[in-house]
């Protein structure tokens, strides 16, 4: 098979050694004479692949004792609506930076009151809005940020220090640089871009934050079930979490956290540099000092040489390059798990296209 260059932008590039490990698991894991798929969530063997994945979690993220490390389901997509039920007390503040944070918005006030306190969208969410700009009350319930856009290729860089509880979707920039992750009062994030396969949302959750849930809620939508019985209150997406175990062994044996953050501080630089270096020829998205880590999102100069390129780049093996379905133009999704060598053959492909064109 010829080479192919993952840059999907979830379900996302897994490492290479982490497949491994799992096929040679595959059939029989460990001593247990069958599948981690075929284990009960109640046995030994299942229990501590659960216990180590939440350990390594709070180990590699570096949080205080008084988190909690849940597992869900239903994505980062269902905590739009369980960060509402189990928070939203009269009023509730999200900040607007991409399509994403739209929907959660959207969720929450379902629930009750949101008010925006603050949004990118007149620059076409190229921007993140500066932290002493936001627009809050003391008595808002919580104040939402979403880490990482997705869709538009843009990142926070320092955090809004309000003095109201603050929540983020950390789902597409999870554990890929050392940010402190103690001033978030909850984190959540679908395991599909940097933590594993699909199919469990990882959640950080602090221990004063929680104690002021609301109670009368959905009992799996309370993240204090969750809390209450080590996310075991029914049946965890056991394979799910074992390949989220072997993602974060994997993180740990190269270095941790330091060690990802370089990788992806030099895989950013030499994409980004294509794009800087193209006098024109490509045109970034994000505003610079707002670009995104993590999903490096592009234009041509028309629709239809953007159309050119991510044909031309199909058929070389790069996967992945078109933009959201919402937004158009190409993006690529360069997560922990997508190696240098992939962004330097994308680099190189992007000015051998600009030479032939
Ligand atoms: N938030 C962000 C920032 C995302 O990138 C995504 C998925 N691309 C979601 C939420 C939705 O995640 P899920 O598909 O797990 O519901």
């Amino acid at each position: 098979m010829s080479t192919i260059y993952n840059f999907n932008a979830g379900p996302a590039a897994l490492p290479k050694e982490v497949l491994q490990k799992a096929q040679r698991e595959m059939v029989e894991y460990g001593n247990t004479g069958m599948s981690v798929m075929e284990l009960s969530h109640r046995s030994n063997a299942y229990e501590d692949i659960h216990n180590q994945a939440i350990s390594r979690l709070k180990s590699i993220a570096n949080v205080n004792q008084d988190y909690h490390v849940l597992f869900m389901q239903g994505g980062a997509s269902l905590q739009f609506t369980s960060v509402a039920q189990n928070f939203l007390k009269g009023q509730s503040n999200y900040i607007l930076t991409g399509g994403w944070s739209e929907k959660a918005a959207a969720e929450a006030q379902k629930i009750g009151n949101v008010v925006i306190g603050a949004s990118s969208k007149e620059n076409q969410y190229r921007s993140i809005p500066l932290s002493d700009t936001l627009l809050y009350d003391s008595n808002d319930s919580y104040m939402h940020v979403t880490s990482n856009n997705t869709l538009y290729g843009t990142q926070w860089q320092s955090f809004p220090d309000a003095s109201i509880p603050l929540v983020c979707d950390m789902s597409s920039d999870i554990l890929s640089r050392s940010i402190d992750m103690n001033q978030f009062d909850l984190v959540y994030a679908g395991a599909q871009k940097n933590l594993g396969p699909a199919g469990v949302t990882a959640i950080f959750v602090k221990d004063s934050f929680l104690k002021q849930a609301n109670k009368n809620i959905p009992t799996m939508l309370s993240y204090q079930t969750y809390a209450d019985s080590n996310s075991l209150y029914n049946t965890p997406p056991v394979y799910s979490i074992y390949m989220l175990n072997l993602v974060l062994e994997w993180i740990e044996e190269r270095g941790g956290i330091d060690y990802i953050e370089d990788q992806n501080d030099q895989k950013a630089k030499i994409v980004y540099e294509a794009i800087d270096s193209s006098d024109g020829f490509y045109k970034g998205h994000a505003q610079i000092d707002a670009r995104s880590k993590m999903n490096v999102t592009f234009t041509l100069a028309t629709e239809a040489l953007t159309t050119t390129f991510l044909k031309a780049a199909a058929d070389a093996g790069f996967v992945g390059l078109p933009g959201h379905r919402s937004v158009g133009g190409c993006r690529a999704s360069i997560y922990n798990s997508v190696s240098l060598e992939s962004c330097e053959a994308l680099a190189k492909f992007m000015n051998q296209f600009k030479k032939m064109v």
